[in-house]
């Protein structure tokens, strides 16, 4: 894995839901992610918000003492608020800007539970590893938590299986169940 534009080690970009959710465990996972990332010396980098999921690992990441990097797009919504301590904000003119941004410093990516933001960013980051866009392959782990992730796992297994995508594709995209099991795969 090569160095991330951002300083000097690994960069793991991660998509979450920037609402709460209904489930505590969930921001119990984010703060397990934060502090095993930390400890791994692997920065964050992630869509910049204060709120929801996102601001519970962004607030983790950084009380363990670890960098965390936002990239926002600068006044094009006013819900967006930005954290306000990050190591670095990285402001950008709209929201292609911000993939982009992110996908750059990211050196794989991780999914916790979200939305519709959360499952736009990760497959477009998996289409961009499936096309070689991103300069190095950049694999997508779904970081499981109560089975929020299964639905999708087999989804994609029937793309494999309908012949839509290839069968060497599959593994852009992974389910894992255990923080460790992220890490792992971003040593692979
Ligand atoms: P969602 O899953 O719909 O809550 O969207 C979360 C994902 O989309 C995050 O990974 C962000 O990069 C982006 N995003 C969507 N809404 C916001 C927001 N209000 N503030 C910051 N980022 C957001």
């Amino acid at each position: 894995m090569h160095d991330s534009p951002v300083g000097g080690g690994r960069h793991l970009g991660v998509f979450c839901g920037s609402r709460d959710g209904n489930d505590d465990g969930v921001h119990a996972l984010a703060r397990e992610l934060a502090s095993a990332m930390v400890a791994a010396d692997m920065g964050l980098v992630y869509g910049g918000a204060g709120i929801g999921v996102m601001g519970t690992l962004a607030d983790a990441v950084l009380e363990a003492g670890g960098t965390a990097v936002g990239v926002v797009p600068v006044g094009l919504f006013s819900s967006e608020v930005p954290h306000g301590y990050l190591t670095e904000l990285v402001e950008v003119p709209d929201m292609q800007a911000r993939k982009r941004a992110m996908y750059e410093r990211s050196d794989a990516f991780c999914a916790l539970p979200g939305g519709f933001g959360t499952l736009e960013e990760l497959f477009e980051a998996a289409t961009w590893t499936q096309l070689g866009l991103h300069g190095s392959h950049k694999p997508v782990v779904l970081l499981d938590r109560n089975g929020f992730w299964s639905g999708l796992d087999e989804f994609l297994d029937r793309l494999v299986s309908d012949g839509f995508v290839r069968p060497e594709s599959r593994g852009i995209v992974s389910r894992v169940t255990s923080v460790a099991e992220v890490l792992a795969v971003l040593d692979r």
